[in-house]
């Protein structure tokens, strides 16, 4: 059988609206003068890259980058890969990661660790979402949207299965046994 996920909403999209406008703030005070990269981790991350630097007043560039973490299911293996990697040079710049989510921290450490081996000046994480009860591995979070609950969210930008991603608001997934 085929049943559909019923999803509720965890996070209004008005809700949302309010907590780019808190971050792009902290961004517009913070990197003053700078002129950052900004890493948005695909593909979840595209639409909160797209709504929050359009209220950014510094000058900035973006680039994306694709990980895979091996197996499937909801949770990260904790083996993450880089699928598509930078097209920019980072060395020396200040690089601000935009991530969807930190959940267990496997994916963004992995990221953060990777970015720092390759000798940026900085390297800064903005999430929109944190899961902190299900970390795994430390994880710092410069600029943090909202702190969520042990559930699944999909909208937003998130997924599941490739599902979902197109909602405005961020819901949250009620999986029937
Ligand atoms: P981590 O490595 O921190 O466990 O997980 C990172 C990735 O797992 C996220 O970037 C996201 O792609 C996925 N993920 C973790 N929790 C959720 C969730 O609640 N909903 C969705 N859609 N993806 C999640
Ligand atoms: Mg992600």
């Amino acid at each position: 059988m085929n049943s559909q996920p019923k999803l509720r909403i965890l996070l209004t999209r008005h809700e949302i609206e309010g907590t780019i406008t808190r971050l792009a703030g902290e961004l517009n005070r913070d990197y003053q003068g700078k002129h950052p990269l900004l890493l948005g981790v695909l593909k979840g991350s595209f639409m909160f890259m797209a709504d929050l630097i359009r209220r950014l007043d510094f000058p900035l560039e973006v680039e994306f980058i694709r990980l895979a973490s091996y197996g499937r299911g909801r949770e990260s293996s904790g083996r993450i890969k880089v699928v598509q990697g930078l097209r920019a040079p980072i060395r020396g710049r200040d690089v601000l990661v935009i991530e969807d989510i930190v959940d267990t921290g496997r994916t963004t450490s992995f990221l953060l660790d990777y970015l720092r081996r390759k000798r940026s000046a900085s390297v800064k994480l903005c999430a929109l979402t944190d899961k902190p009860s299900r970390r795994q591995v430390p994880v710092t979070i410069d600029y943090l949207g909202c702190t969520v609950p042990d559930k699944f969210i999909v909208g937003y930008g998130l997924d599941w299965d490739e599902k979902f991603r197109y909602l405005p608001d961020i819901c949250f997934v009620e999986f029937e046994d």
